[in-house]
């Protein structure tokens, strides 16, 4: 959940609540000491309860992530023959990821069988329609219960604890009798350890005597960074396609095993709303089956028919699409599962006040997720048949449709940054597409390929996720993006809910080539490693070793060697070696400056990093400058910092931070804002300022002293890094750190002339009146109720196109082309000659757009914009990132120049050392 949608929740819970007051009235009562979860259940007291395992009754506490798996553990000691408990990935912090799968006795002995089943159905090319008949007559369906994965999101643990226990403790219920016997539940009782820690932990922290409803309490308002996030602040509700996290890494992993034909996210949502489930928003990601879109109605019907049973309040379709497919309740859509986000008010504690005075406790929240999860299960069970049949179906017709779609096969050449298509082709493999490397060279639609190519045919059960990741656009409805330009012109919100753009190959920068017909092997399968090992090759390296700069193994082997105590340097241009070209920015590393038993180092961080690395025995250079030029900096390693806590955005931060330390092992210290007032910096070499989390943010946290002592490091050689909505502080004039300055809105007139920026009305005194008008038409009239905006509008995630001066040493290596993520309403205008560089700048705007849906005004107003830029000041430089490169670490084209911005920038400043 995201807080953009809120206000049109708020406008229905209203009403809504009045009809549930007489429910409310004796369900919180009962809350105060005994609030029924499920009415007259009869429990089998040889399961244990919350209260004997822990001490407490669902809703009195929030179970830390210890005590949740302890519970789990005992329930699996109780009913052995029912529930089994597994490990399936570690936190960053150190905490296991568990799932618990559930079933009847008799599943459960044939449990491997049952997950062999799947496989078999999963794969219609090796199961005939006859024998997959013949499987589902016996199969029970697989229903997966996931929950917590926003740590913040407090509810749903509880709920998972309570519906395991629910399904092994009741006696005499048909309907648990049905799930137990037509599925096997599993469930992931907490997606997110180490943020449901961190929130529980602070609101413990704030208790008092008794649990406070007020939401301006400090139990109810978390410290940055908010227990929403995992260790390095992600949200892994968008992480799913691209895997950054441990913790998704493993979710994917085991979903692929048992392959669910249902799945459920669960999540809270802000405090005033009732309770969201299927079937969800337009728009539909237009590669999905039609019968998984019917489905979520029978989930949707079911809960509803229980909700009115309970009397609990409910709302669908309104907001929560599942287009972005790196959401969970998208991700498992593309196997061919019914994926689907439930989202329950949150208590966001033990009790919190709704603006219409209702307490809302947290026993009732459990309560809400706990019968939605026992309704899922109930579904998935009612139609088993239905739904094994659809995921049979949706695998072979993705066959179908891949040997007769216009895109036949993808072929990935050769190319400059190999290390890239063998992440890309890591990454897919590991998500169940099926990618071969090409055992002998082949001719495709016209052009020639050398063996090592990789290739993806399309006619194989992954095809539609496969369409959804390469694909340079997936197309929104056309009605509902009319309607979204509606709503804009009415100065009303637009409804996409997150980017409308994330093509693999575009944000990793890899060249894709795209053919009518599939490609006939030889093919070899290729793994899921993300870095193929690199060698070293040449002479002996008598002389020196070169490694050609442009990827991300290249500035692992950089940082690693520094470390190691090694000497390198590059050349800021390009230059010929013998017979080979070697690109701007070619680390350097002479034996002269060296230990003597570097070839050894090298080899193993050739191995270890994926770099692969030349020797040569002399040093005569046959274009360009020689290793000794001028133009050739020596590397210091450098000691970087990064900005932390208030008033930074902690997705920029973590994820800046994540990108620095775990995929170019720099380690990255995290200062408060609240010490750069005061501290010496003098021990960085670069500072990095992530987006801002809200208002003037930099300016008005580090005030007049604060500015200055960083002008001052900058000035005595500091390289100052500011990303996204940070430059607003650095281009700020009264700040004047950076010499661009930030844009309003370009006035449109009725002509379609451009009436230059809005004026301000300055220090004018006030008027009683204003000039009269006619407003002689209905154009007029629109036109007079327009207000003056001062920004531009915001945009939800388009891929950008921006070219890269090449003879900058920020644009050593880079590719020559970048696709940005443009998000906000940021644009800047370029920076003067005199002033700085503008060293990657948007294109114009017939060429801008390389994906997604953005608003017209402002596809004319980024032409020609900065991205980067580059600004010398005294002995150190700043360096403005209008947009955040790091956005989810899935921007993988943009770590070059985001590391030349770490390491060329502190190279090139001139501290005294
Ligand atoms: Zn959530």
């Amino acid at each position: 959940m995201n807080g953009k949608n809120m206000k049109s929740i708020l406008t229905r819970t209203g009403m809504a609540l009045l009809i549930l007051i007489s429910a409310l009235a004796a369900t919180q009562a009962d809350a105060e000491d005994n609030f029924v979860f499920w009415p007259e259940a009869d429990y089998d007291p040889a399961i244990p309860t919350f209260k004997d395992v822990l001490g407490y009754k669902p809703g009195e506490r929030i179970t830390w992530h210890g005590d949740a798996v302890r519970y789990f553990e005992a329930l699996g000691k109780a009913a052995p023959d029912r529930i089994s408990v597994m490990p399936y990935a570690e936190s960053w912090e150190g905490r296991e990821l568990i799932y618990a799968v559930v079933s009847s006795a008799r599943n459960m002995a044939r449990i491997n069988e049952i997950k062999a089943n799947m496989q078999q159905l999963a794969d219609p090319r090796k199961t005939s329609k006859a024998k997959a008949q013949e499987i589902i007559e016996n199969q029970p369906a697989i229903t997966w219960l996931s929950y917590g994965v926003h740590g913040n999101e407090i509810s749903s643990t509880e709920a998972a604890m309570l519906t395991a226990y629910h399904l092994l403790a009741s006696r005499g219920d048909k309907r648990v009798a049905d799930i137990m016997r037509d599925t096997v539940v599993v469930i992931d009782p907490m997606q997110n350890p180490d943020g449901r820690d961190r929130f529980i932990h602070h609101f413990e922290m704030a208790e008092g005597l008794a649990p406070d409803s007020d939401r301006i309490s400090a139990e109810h308002n978390e410290p940055w960074p908010g227990g929403r996030t995992n260790h390095y602040l992600f949200d892994m509700n968008r992480d799913w396609f691209i895997m950054t996290q441990p913790e998704t890494q493993g979710r994917v992993k085991i979903l692929q095993e048992w392959y669910p034909v249902s799945f459920v996210d669960a999540h809270e949502m802000g405090s005033d709303s009732t309770y969201y489930f299927a079937p969800e928003a337009v728009p539909f990601n237009p590669h999905l089956a039609a019968d998984q879109r019917s489905s979520l109605t029978l989930f949707g019907k079911n809960n509803a028919r229980w909700f009115d049973t309970f009397g609990i309040d409910y709302f669908t379709r309104e907001v929560f699409d599942a287009f972005y497919p790196g959401y969970g309740a998208s991700w498992p859509s593309y196997f061919g599962s019914i994926a689907m986000t439930y989202e329950q008010a949150s208590a966001r504690g033990l009790v919190v006040r709704q603006y219409d005075g209702n307490d809302l406790s947290y026993a009732y929240t459990i309560r809400n997720h706990f019968v939605t999860s026992l309704s899922t299960a109930e579904t998935t069970a009612l139609n088993r048949k239905k739904f094994l049949t659809d995921f049979y179906n949706y695998r072979a017709s993705a066959i179908d449709e891949g040997e007769k779609d216009s895109i036949r096969s993808y072929i990935l050449p050769i190319q400059a940054d190999q290390a890239a298509v063998n992440k890309l082709t890591g990454l897919l493999v590991r998500q169940g597409i099926e990618v071969g490397r090409a055992d002998s060279s082949f001719d495709a639609c016209g052009a020639s390929y050398p063996a090592g190519t990789f290739v993806i045919n399309t006619a194989q059960p992954a095809k539609r996720f496969i369409r959804t990741l390469m694909d340079v656009n997936v197309p929104m409805d056309e009605n509902f993006l009319a309607e979204q330009e509606r709503r804009r012109a009415k100065n009303l919100r637009d409804e996409i809910y997150d980017v409308t753009a994330w093509s693999l190959p575009l944000m990793m920068n890899v060249k894709v080539d795209t053919c009518y017909r599939s490609i006939s092997g030889p093919f070899t399968a290729a793994g899921t490693d993300l870095v193929q090992a690199g060698t070293v090759s040449g002479g002996t390296g008598s002389v020196a070793y070169l490694v050609p700069w442009g990827s991300a193994p290249a500035v692992r082997l950089l940082v690693n060697a520094m470390q190691k105590g090694l000497a390198v340097k590059s050349s800021d241009k390009a230059f010929t070696h013998g017979e080979v070209h070697y690109p701007a920015g070619t680390l350097i590393l002479d034996a002269a400056d060296n230990p003597e038993n570097m070839s050894e180092t090298i080899t193993e961080l050739a191995r270890q990093t994926g770099a692969d690395v030349v020797s040569v025995d002399n040093s005569w250079v046959t274009d360009g400058p020689n290793f000794g030029s001028y133009n050739a900096v020596r590397f210091n390693q450098p000691k970087v910092a990064i900005v932390w806590d208030q008033p930074t955005s902690s997705y920029s931060a973590g994820n800046t931070r994540f990108i620095v330390e775990r995929q170019f092992d720099l380690p990255v210290t995290a200062i408060r804002a609240s010490q750069l007032i005061n501290s010496n910096l003098g021990r960085y070499q670069v500072l990095i300022l992530p987006e801002s989390g809200w208002g003037r943010g930099y300016a008005d946290f580090l005030g007049k002293k604060g500015t200055a002592n960083l002008k001052d490091w900058v000035k005595k050689g500091g390289v100052l890094i500011g990303l996204g909505n940070a430059n607003r502080y650095l281009a700020d004039p009264n700040i004047d750190l950076l010499s661009i300055r930030r844009e309003n809105a370009v006035v449109e007139t009725g002509n379609g002339k451009s009436a230059g920026s809005v004026k301000k009305n300055g220090d004018k005194p006030m008027e009683a009146t204003v000039k009269g008008s006619n407003l002689a038409d209905a154009a007029a009239y629109q036109e007079s109720i327009t207000p003056d905006k001062d920004k531009p509008d915001s945009v939800a995630g388009v891929l950008v196109r921006s070219d890269v001066d090449p003879d900058h040493w920020l644009g050593a290596g880079v590719a020559p082309t970048l696709n940005v993520l443009v998000r906000g309403s940021d644009i800047y205008s370029p920076i003067k000659m005199d002033k700085g560089v503008n060293v990657a700048v948007f294109r114009g705007a017939d060429d801008l757009l390389a994906s997604g849906y953005i608003w017209e005004q402002n596809r004319k107003q980024l032409a020609y914009k900065p991205f980067v830029v580059a600004q010398r000041s005294g002995k150190g430089y700043v360096i403005g990132f209008t947009q955040d490169p790091n956005v989810r670490a899935y921007l993988d084209g943009l770590n070059i120049i985001f590391m030349n911005a770490i390491l060329r920038g502190s190279a090139h400043a001139r501290p005294i050392r």
